[in-house]
C-alpha cells in the first residue's frame, strides 16, 4: 500500500465504510488505482465507519457465524489494499467541482488534491436530541453508543433508558440488558419502527421494557462539575402525564444524518440533506461525481445495501473514465480542464436518495 499522496488520482474515494471499500475493490481490480482517504475521525467516526460500533454483523453474507464490525471492515480494507488503492488516514474538507479535474481540500493542507472522478461515501452520523441537561451529561451517563460504552461501570446493574423505535434501539436496548439491570425503551409513536425479528425479541426480552408514546424531557443528575446522570423526565404524548424515571445511562437510537455538509450547494439533495442520485444509479447531479452509501440512502442503511451501491458507483466511475478517454481521442483534447457539467443522459434526470429504488 502507498501511503504517500498521489498529485493526481483518476479517482479519490471520499470515506472508509463498505460503500468505500467495496468502491475501491472494484477500481483497483480495473487497475485504476483509486485513492481513498479514510478520515481522521471523519465526522466522529473511526475509519471503517459505523459498523465500527457495534459488535456481530449477522447478516452479512458470507459469515454463517456472524462477524465483529470491526473484525469485518479491517477485512474490507485488507482487500481494498491487496489490489493496489492507495489508502490515507486524512479527512477531506472541501471540494471544488465547478470544473475538472476535481479539487479536494484535506484537513490542515492548503493544497489541493485533483481527481478525474469522485466518489462520495462519507455515510452518516448518530443524531442527538438537544435535551436540556443533555450537554451537561453527555458522556456523564448519556451516549449514542451502547456498543461502545454500555460496559463501563456506572451502568453496571443500573436502570437504563434507550430512545428510538428503529433496528438500532432494539439493538442496543438488548445489548444494554446485559449489564443494566432494567432497560426502559422510549418509542415516541404507537409501534416500533424495527424489523419484526428485531422487535419481537426485543418485546419478548425479559429485561427490557418498551413504553410507546413516550418522549424524554428533560435529563436530571448530580449538581456538580463532572456530575452523573440520575434521572430522565418524561411524557406521555397521548396524556400528556410527566413522570420522573430513575436512570444511570441514556442512550440514544434516534436515527442518522448524513455526512454531507461540505457538499451544500455543490451536490443537489433532498430536505434531511441526503445526496440525491438518479434512480438505479449513483449519479448525482454532475457528471463525474457518484454517490454510495447511507450518504445517499435514507431507506435501507445496511452495510449490505452500501456495499452494493459502492459497487455500483465503480463500474459507473469506470465507464466514465472510459467515455472521457474516448471524448479525449476523438476530439484532441484533454478531458479534464473543464467545466464540470450536470449528468446529461436524453431523458430530463429525476434524482432522488437511494440508487436501488
Ligand atoms: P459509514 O459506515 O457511515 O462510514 C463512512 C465513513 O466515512 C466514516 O468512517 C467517516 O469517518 C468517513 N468520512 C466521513 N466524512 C469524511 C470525509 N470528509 N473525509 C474522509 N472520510 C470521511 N448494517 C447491517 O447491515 N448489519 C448490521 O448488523 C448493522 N448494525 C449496525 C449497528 C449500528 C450501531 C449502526 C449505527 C449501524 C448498523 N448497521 C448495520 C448499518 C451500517 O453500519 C451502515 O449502513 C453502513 O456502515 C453504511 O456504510 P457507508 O459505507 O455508507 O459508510
Ligand atoms: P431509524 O431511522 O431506523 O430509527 C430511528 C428511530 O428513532 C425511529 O423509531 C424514530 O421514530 C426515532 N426518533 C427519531 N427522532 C426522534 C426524536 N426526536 N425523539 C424520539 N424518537 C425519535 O434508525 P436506526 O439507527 O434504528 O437504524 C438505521 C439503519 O441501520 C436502519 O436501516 C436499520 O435497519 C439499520 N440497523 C440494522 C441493524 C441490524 O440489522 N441488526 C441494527 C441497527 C441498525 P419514528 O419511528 O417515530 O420516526
Amino acid at each position: 500500500m502507498s501511503t504517500s499522496t498521489p498529485p493526481h488520482s483518476k479517482v479519490i474515494i471520499i470515506g472508509s465504510g463498505p460503500a468505500a471499500h467495496t468502491a475501491a475493490i472494484y477500481l483497483s481490480r480495473a487497475e485504476l488505482q483509486p485513492t481513498l482517504y479514510e478520515g481522521m475521525l471523519a465526522n466522529g467516526i473511526a475509519a471503517g465507519g459505523q459498523l465500527t460500533t457495534t459488535t456481530d454483523v449477522e447478516n452479512f453474507p458470507g459469515f454463517p457465524k456472524g462477524i465483529g464490525g470491526s473484525e469485518l471492515m479491517d477485512e474490507m480494507r485488507a482487500q481494498s489494499i491487496r489490489f493496489g488503492t492507495t489508502i490515507l488516514s486524512e479527512t477531506i474538507e472541501r471540494v471544488d467541482f465547478s470544473t475538472r479535474p476535481f479539487k479536494l481540500w484535506r484537513e490542515y493542507e492548503d493544497e489541493p488534491v485533483t481527481a478525474s472522478c469522485v466518489i462520495i461515501a462519507t455515510g452518516a452520523s448518530a443524531r442527538r436530541l438537544g435535551l436540556p441537561g443533555e450537554e451537561k451529561f453527555w458522556q456523564n451517563g448519556i451516549s449514542a453508543c451502547a456498543v461502545c460504552d454500555g460496559a463501563v461501570p456506572i451502568f453496571r446493574n443500573k436502570p437504563l433508558v434507550v430512545i428510538g423505535g428503529g433496528d438500532s434501539a432494539a439493538e442496543e436496548a438488548m445489548f444494554l440488558a446485559k449489564y443494566g439491570s432494567q432497560v426502559t425503551v422510549l418509542v415516541r409513536k404507537a409501534g416500533l419502527r424495527a424489523s419484526k425479528t428485531m422487535a419481537k425479541r426485543l418485546l419478548a426480552h425479559p429485561k427490557c421494557k418498551v413504553r410507546f408514546n413516550t418522549v424524554a424531557t428533560e435529563v436530571t443528575g448530580e449538581d456538580k462539575e463532572r456530575g452523573l446522570m440520575t434521572g430522565l423526565r418524561v411524557k406521555d404524548v397521548e396524556t400528556g402525564t410527566e413522570e420522573h424515571l430513575e436512570a444511570n445511562g441514556l442512550f440514544y437510537a434516534v436515527g442518522h444524518d448524513p455526512a454531507t455538509e461540505m457538499f451544500r450547494g455543490v451536490i443537489e439533495m433532498d430536505e434531511e440533506n441526503y445526496i440525491l442520485t438518479r434512480p438505479g444509479t449513483s449519479y448525482t447531479n454532475v457528471a463525474g461525481v457518484f454517490a454510495a452509501g447511507d450518504v445517499q440512502d435514507k431507506r435501507y442503511r445496511q452495510a449490505i445495501t452500501s456495499a452494493g451501491s459502492g459497487c455500483i458507483a465503480a463500474l459507473e466511475a469506470e465507464k466514465f473514465l472510459a467515455e472521457q478517454e474516448d471524448e479525449d481521442v476523438q476530439g484532441g483534447v484533454e478531458g479534464d480542464n473543464q467545466a464540470a457539467k450536470p449528468v446529461q443522459n436524453g431523458d430530463a434526470p429525476e434524482y432522488r436518495s437511494n440508487p436501488l429504488l
